[in-house]
C-alpha cells in the first residue's frame, strides 16, 4: 500500500503542556505514515486520547503524485504506474472543475455521462483548447493506456526506466497546464478555487464528526504545486530523490501510533 508521511500536533496536550510550569520539553508532535488517497486520517492521542482528524489540504493528484513517488521508491514499478495514471485523471478532473469554476458554473462530470476516462479527457483537450487556445494532443493523455493495459491483462511488470518515462511525461503535461492556469487564469480565481476544495475537505469532516468531541487539523504534507512555490520543471527522478531525502528524515521522527496505543491499552 502506498503512503506518505504526515506531521501533526496534539493541541489539546499542547495546551496542558503550555499552561503547566516545567513542560517546556514535552512533545507533543507526531509524523506518522498515512495510507488515504483523499488525505484523511483518524488517529487518537496516545497521551489524552482524544480523537484527531488530521486532513491532508493537499489536492487529490498531488497525493496520488506522491503515493506513487513513494511506490517507485521501493521498487514497486507496477503499482507506481496506476499511481501516476490516478493523478493524471484526478488532476483533468480539477482543471475541468476549475474552467467551469472560472465561469461561475458547476459542472457535474459522472450526472453528465463524461465518467468514462476517454471522454473526460475529450472534454478536457476541448475545454482548454476553448480557453487558453492551446492545443493538448489527446494522444499524450493516452499515451499510459498500452503500459497500463500491459501490466494489467498480459501480466507485465514495467521496467524501471518504463515508469520513469511515464513519470516524465505525466509532470510535463502538469507543468504545461499549471504555467497556463498561472499566467492565463487571475491569481485570486484560482487560488479562491484551491482553497475552496481545500475548506470543503475539512468541512466534510466537521459534519462528519460534529457530534463526536475531535480535533480537526489541517496540514500540507505532499507535493503542492499551487499555494507553495515549487520549482516547476523538476523531472520525475529528481522529484523522487527530494522525496526519498525527507522522507529519510521524517522516518527518523515517526510514529507508530497503533502501537503506541497498543501498549497503553495493555
Ligand atoms: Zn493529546
Amino acid at each position: 500500500m502506498a503512503g506518505y508521511y504526515l506531521n501533526f500536533t496534539c493541541l489539546n496536550c499542547n495546551e496542558k503542556a503550555l499552561s503547566t510550569k516545567g513542560c517546556e520539553n514535552e512533545i507533543n508532535s507526531y509524523i506518522v505514515k498515512n495510507y488515504d488517497m483523499d488525505g484523511m486520517l483518524q488517529v487518537v492521542c496516545p497521551k489524552c486520547n482524544e480523537i484527531i482528524i488530521v486532513v491532508n489540504q493537499c489536492l487529490q493528484f498531488e497525493i496520488c503524485l506522491q503515493c506513487a513517488i513513494e511506490r517507485f521508491l521501493t521498487n514497486d514499478y507496477a503499482e507506481s504506474v496506476f499511481l501516476l495514471a490516478k493523478s493524471k485523471e484526478s488532476f483533468v478532473e480539477f482543471v475541468i472543475d476549475l474552467l467551469c469554476y472560472e465561469k461561475g458554473k458547476k459542472f457535474d462530470l459522472y450526472k453528465n455521462g463524461v465518467h468514462r476516462s476517454e471522454r473526460r479527457y475529450g472534454f478536457f483537450v476541448a475545454s482548454y483548447f476553448m480557453r487558453f487556445g492551446d492545443i493538448i494532443n489527446m494522444r499524450l493523455l493516452d499515451s499510459d493506456a498500452k503500459l497500463r493495459n500491459d501490466i494489467i491483462h498480459n501480466g507485465v511488470y514495467p521496467k524501471k526506466q518504463q515508469v520513469i518515462d511515464f513519470g516524465n511525461s505525466i509532470l510535463q503535461f502538469f507543468y504545461k497546464v499549471i504555467d497556463k492556469i498561472k499566467s492565463d487564469i487571475p491569481t485570486d480565481v484560482y487560488m479562491r478555487y484551491v482553497h475552496s476544495i481545500k475548506q470543503g475537505k475539512i468541512d466534510t469532516y466537521k459534519q462528519t464528526f460534529k457530534d463526536k468531541k475531535v480535533q480537526v487539523q489541517t496540514v500540507s504534507d505532499a507535493i503542492d504545486f499551487f499555494t507553495r512555490n515549487i520549482d516547476c520543471d523538476e523531472g520525475f527522478e529528481k522529484l523522487c530523490s527530494i522525496i526519498e531525502e525527507d522522507n529519510r528524515m521524517l522516518a527518523v521522527h515517526s510514529i507508530d501510533l497503533e502501537a503506541l496505543n497498543r501498549k497503553r491499552r495493555q
